[in-house]
């Protein structure tokens, strides 16, 4: 069966890191039969440039065909100025709209060799695997109504409507339910149903459908500002937490920053599953296009290809394809090869190609 993979690099960096996911890609088509097709477009300004709109219909069709999109990153401020609709950012919203990506995960996991990168103690973010389920496309960023009033008299009002219905709450708690299936067996719903009666409603909809279909795996609940907090006083209590748009934005954040480095970092975004197979997903470093270093060959490509090792877990069932290519990252951080980012006393600081070719030379030994 043929993989279709579409690659957006984007802007900025996200040329540079994307060339090394494609190295990447070749290596598992041809050393483990991937049998993956790739296909090349463009998005963000890049896109702009070239066709006055942050995504063409021609990329949105490509990535509505492939199996999953691969995505660099977008912005940069050539573009600050661009109209609202137009902007960069438009692109990843159209994407993530038109494939109904509602579920981004973002692991937050600790390389044995990155531990003192983190701004935590080692004893606290050693052996650290979670990750954070977010509702992506409901609640309080979508919810209407929404806008600025004017009031008169100089006085204004800022509306935003935080609004959940119950299929939103269930599909998403499905998908940590299945995650957390593959992994520690633990889900913490996460809300503010002590002020919110959309939080009550999340706790009640996410306890009936633990109850019903996957009474099996341990379920906890926990207020979203506690859950905040035990992020960074003991993150090894979580597995899989699911939480709302809003509250996802911010503790994914925080986990994210528990693992050191932002060049770390891969996400998802899934639809819906087929018997636990993510067709039509996108794949991003949670980093953006970084300007500041861009055309330096410095970037760290592994928040990439770290996201194509969730591409071959969530879309291509190759739970061992993920783990090698896993394996293989750690080995290189192991044998004390770092981009700059990520660098610590001691280790040989190497450029975002040589990352890259590090990576398949630990594929290589592995195989
Ligand atoms: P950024 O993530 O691009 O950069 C923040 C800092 O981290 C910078 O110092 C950068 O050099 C560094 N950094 C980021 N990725 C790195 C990597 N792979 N290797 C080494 N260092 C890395 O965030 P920003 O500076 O706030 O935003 C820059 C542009 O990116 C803006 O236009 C913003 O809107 C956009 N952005 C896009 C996305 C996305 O495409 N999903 C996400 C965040 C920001």
């Amino acid at each position: 069966m043929t993989n279709k993979i579409l690659i957006l690099p984007g802007d900025g960096i996200g040329h540079e890191v994307m060339k090394e996911v494609n190295k990447v890609i070749s290596w598992f088509n041809e050393s483990k039969s991937l049998n993956a097709e790739i296909e090349f477009d463009n998005v963000g300004g890049t896109s702009y440039d070239l066709n006055g709109s942050a995504i063409s219909e021609e990329a949105m069709k490509l990535a509505k065909d492939s199996d999953a999109v691969l995505f660099g990153a977008v912005g940069g401020p050539k573009w600050d100025n661009v109209e609202y609709e137009n902007r960069p950012e438009a692109g990843l919203l159209r994407l993530r709209k038109d494939l109904d990506l509602f579920a981004n995960l973002r692991p937050a996991i600790c390389f044995p060799a990155l531990v003192d990168a983190s701004a935590l103690k080692r004893e606290i973010i050693e052996g650290l695997d979670i990750v954070i389920v977010r509702e992506l496309t409901g609640g309080i960023y979508f919810g209407e109504p929404r806008g600025i009033e004017d009031l008169g008299s100089g006085n204004r009002r800022g509306i935003n409507t935080q609004v959940y219905e119950t299929w939103e709450i269930r599909r998403i708690a499905e998908v940590a339910f299945e995650l957390a299936k593959k992994r520690n067996n633990k889900v913490t719903s996460s809300e503010k149903r002590n002020v919110m009666e959309s939080g009550l409603l999340w706790n009640e909809e996410v306890t009936k459908i633990h109850k019903e279909k996957y009474s099996d795996v341990d379920l906890d609940h926990m207020l979203a500002d506690n859950c905040g907090m035990q992020l960074v006083r003991w993150p090894k209590q979580f597995d899989v937490i699911v939480t709302d748009n809003l509250f996802g934005d911010m503790l994914s954040d925080v986990a994210a920053m528990l693992t050191g480095s932002l060049g770390m970092l891969p996400s998802a975004s899934l639809g819906k599953s087929n018997n636990g197979i993510f067709r039509n997903a996108l794949y991003e470093p949670v980093h953006g296009s970084a300007p500041d270093i861009e055309g330096q060959g410095i970037a760290n490509p592994l928040a990439s290809i770290l996201s194509f090792a969730m591409a071959l877990r969530y879309s291509f069932s190759k739970e061992e394809d993920a783990d090698i290519l896993e394996k293989a990252i750690s080995n290189v951080l192991d044998a004390g090869l770092r981009t700059k980012d990520i660098a610590t006393k001691g280790s040989k600081v190497i450029s975002t190609v040589e990352m890259g070719d590090a990576v398949i030379s630990s594929l290589n030994d592995l195989s």
